[in-house]
């Protein structure tokens, strides 16, 4: 925990087939890190329930939330919209929980000038084949939105040097490895280190 009892605040980007899932996934095991729940217009995928994945929301719901400054960020990626609400981020760090966000860059940069704690990590994959093979081999979009996300992450390339940490995804048990190393270095920080039982006595 710790010394303002604030948990961290991460920001995950990368393209969609990297593996960012399934790092979310393995730190949450750990019990002292959480992930946001994220708002989207983007229709559900098979599998994906509401509340849990995302929010899935109208275009007006959307936009209601943004109106009534719900969103800490929010974009529009491959013409849909998704947004980070803000009352679960601020929850759940109040409650000392390292909140992940998994976001494309967009958001993250809007993250970054709205809370400069914040720590933006990007994860890439070895090869643009690779991504291709990952998403092909997910098969949960077609065709035309693999190439659209593939020209995207291109597009977000230029922007990863605002970044603070580039993690390579090739073997995901290193990515996750990484990922926690991350963590375990910000922890390290003196803002976050509780010294105060060090403290002379008065
Ligand atoms: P997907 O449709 O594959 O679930 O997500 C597409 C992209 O939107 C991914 O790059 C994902 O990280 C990003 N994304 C998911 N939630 C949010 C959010 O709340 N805000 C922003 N800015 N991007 C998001």
């Amino acid at each position: 925990m710790s010394k303002n009892n604030k948990g961290l605040l991460i920001v995950l980007s990368g393209p969609s087939g990297c593996g960012k899932g399934t790092m979310v996934a393995e730190l949450l095991k750990r019990g002292d890190c959480a992930v946001s729940v994220s708002a989207t217009t983007r229709q559900p995928r098979e599998g994906e329930i509401d509340g849990t994945h995302y929010y899935f929301l109208s275009k007006e719901e959307f936009q209601q939330r943004i109106d009534n400054d719900g969103l800490l960020e929010y974009a529009e990626y491959c013409g849909n919209y998704y947004g980070t609400p803000r009352a679960e981020v601020d929850r759940l760090r109040a409650e000392g929980k390292h909140v992940i966000l998994e976001i494309e860059v967009q958001g993250a940069l809007q993250v970054k000038k709205r809370c400069p704690e914040a720590i933006l990590v990007f994860t890439v994959p070895p090869t643009v084949s690779e991504l291709s093979r990952r998403l092909h081999k997910r098969g949960t979009e077609t065709d035309e939105v693999i190439e659209k996300r593939i020209a995207q992450f291109q597009k977000e390339l230029p922007f990863v040097p605002e970044y603070d940490y580039v993690i390579l995804n090739d073997a995901l048990e290193d990515a996750v490895a990484d990922f926690a190393s991350v963590i375990r270095l910000e922890l390290m920080r003196p803002a976050y280190v509780d010294l105060s039982h060090l403290e002379e006595k008065k």
